[in-house]
Order: structure tokens, then C-alpha cells, then sequence
């Protein structure tokens, strides 16, 4: 059976990822995480100093340490795990450091210039399920499957909600939607290739859909879009 491309891209906090790594499990099909690759660049630039004290980056330097960036996913324990230079980050990426720097570093272009190259040599043979903002639109435009995954903002800063209060954190609902909403903004808004949904993609909205009934749904198109190969 031919193995085709599966894109996934969509708002922050919609389940995404969860939805793209069980997807890619039933299938049999590779996983890739193209948000943690941003995040690994994003801790490599943290531990080498290279943000100004303003939280700039600074591009000349990042620029020559470009070529020393070794990002690489593998499989650990059944789990995708980043390794940064041949060191697992997997935890590091996901902390609130990386995760309030990446945005500036996702949209310096020589960064999503080599990150994309490496995205789309992952994805020469087909047969992977890659999440992000720009799959459909840049990487994969040719993607036989493109699904753009949303759900409104109040649903997705409470399933965020509740993952804080899971970590043991005090979250205020008001300053999780705030968060949701000013990502959103940024996500949509950036020069840089910016958040949108392609015009071939299948949008799902996950608002009112149980974990069951999106899987489900997701294998419908799946098989449906394997049947017209
Ligand atoms: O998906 P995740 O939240 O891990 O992504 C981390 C950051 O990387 C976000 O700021 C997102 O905008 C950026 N990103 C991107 N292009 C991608 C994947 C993620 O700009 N393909």
C-alpha cells in the first residue's frame, strides 16, 4: 500500500500532537514533532547566551552556530524524543524557559530555512505524520492528507488549565485565555511563515469531540484519503 504524507498543523493547545502521535501509532507511520525541533534550537541558544539581555537574539552568532545544531527524533521507550546534539532534551524543551523563548527564534528565517530542509528530508519516502504551524503550507504543500486542528480559544485554555493544575501549578483561568488568545495572535500574525490553514486542508474542530470520536474521524479520513491513492 503506498505511504502517504500526513500534515497536521493548528492552534496551540488543541491537541495536536496527542491526536498526530496516535494517528501515526495506528497507521504504523512515523511521528515528527516540528514544534520541539524549534524548542531544541531554542535551548541551544539559551545554554550558549545567545539572547541579549532584552530577550533578542542575537543572529550573527546563532547564524554561525547553526551548522553545530544537531537535532535528531528517535523512538524511546515507544515515546518520540528529541536529542539535541546527541543528548536527550526531551524534558528540558517542554520546561516554561524554552517555552517563553522559541517564539523569537521560530521566526528568524535562516532558522525555518534549515529546520524545513531537515522536515522535508525526514519526510522524502512518506509514511510520517508531522505537526506544526506551516506543514501544510510550506513543507509538505503536496501532502496527500492536510488537516487543520482547532477548537475555540475557551476550550483550549481550559484542557491548558487543567494540565497546570495536573503539574501541581496554580493557574487563573483568565491568565491561561489570555496566554491562548496572545499565542494565537502571534502563531497568526508573524512575517515569518504564519499560521494557515491551506486551502486543501480538512479542518476539525475538536471543541465538542470526545478523544474517541476524534481518533475515529481522523481514521475515517485517513482510510478515505488511502482508498483514492
Ligand atoms: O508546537 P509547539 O508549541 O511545541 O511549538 C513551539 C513553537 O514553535 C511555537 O512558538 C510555534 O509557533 C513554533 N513552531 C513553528 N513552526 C512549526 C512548529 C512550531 O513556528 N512548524
Amino acid at each position: 500500500m503506498k505511504k502517504i504524507t500526513i500534515a497536521i498543523d493548528g492552534h496551540s493547545s488543541c491537541g495536536k500532537s496527542t491526536m498526530a502521535k496516535e494517528l501515526a501509532r495506528k497507521v504504523g507511520y512515523v511521528y515528527v514533532d516540528t514544534g520541539a525541533m524549534y524548542r531544541a534550537v531554542t535551548l541551544y541558544a539559551l545554554r550558549h547566551q545567545l539572547f541579549a539581555a532584552d530577550g533578542a537574539v542575537l543572529e550573527v552568532a546563532l547564524r554561525e552556530a547553526m551548522p553545530q545544531i544537531d537535532i535528531d527524533q528517535r523512538l524511546v521507550d515507544g515515546k518520540t524524543t528529541t536529542f539535541l546534539n546527541g543528548e536527550n532534551v526531551e524534558r528540558e524543551i517542554r520546561g516554561l524557559e524554552v517555552s517563553n523563548h522559541v517564539s523569537p527564534i521560530a521566526a528568524i528565517p535562516f532558522v525555518r530555512t534549515a529546520l524545513v530542509a531537515q522536515q522535508q528530508k525526514m519526510g522524502r519516502e512518506g509514511g510520517i505524520v508531522m505537526d506544526g504551524r506551516d506543514i501544510g503550507t510550506v513543507v509538505f504543500p503536496n501532502a496527500e492528507l492536510k488537516l487543520f486542528l482547532t477548537a475555540s480559544p475557551e476550550v483550549r485554555a481550559q484542557r491548558r488549565f487543567l494540565e497546570l493544575q495536573e503539574k501541581g501549578e496554580q493557574p487563573v483561568f483568565e491568565d491561561v485565555l489570555r496566554d491562548v488568545n496572545e499565542r494565537d495572535y502571534r502563531d497568526t500574525h508573524r512575517q515569518e511563515s504564519p499560521l494557515s490553514k491551506a486551502d486543501d486542508a480538512i479542518e476539525v474542530d475538536n471543541s465538542d469531540m470526545t478523544r474517541e470520536q476524534q481518533t475515529q474521524h481522523i481514521l475515517d479520513l485517513f482510510n478515505k484519503c488511502i482508498a483514492q491513492q
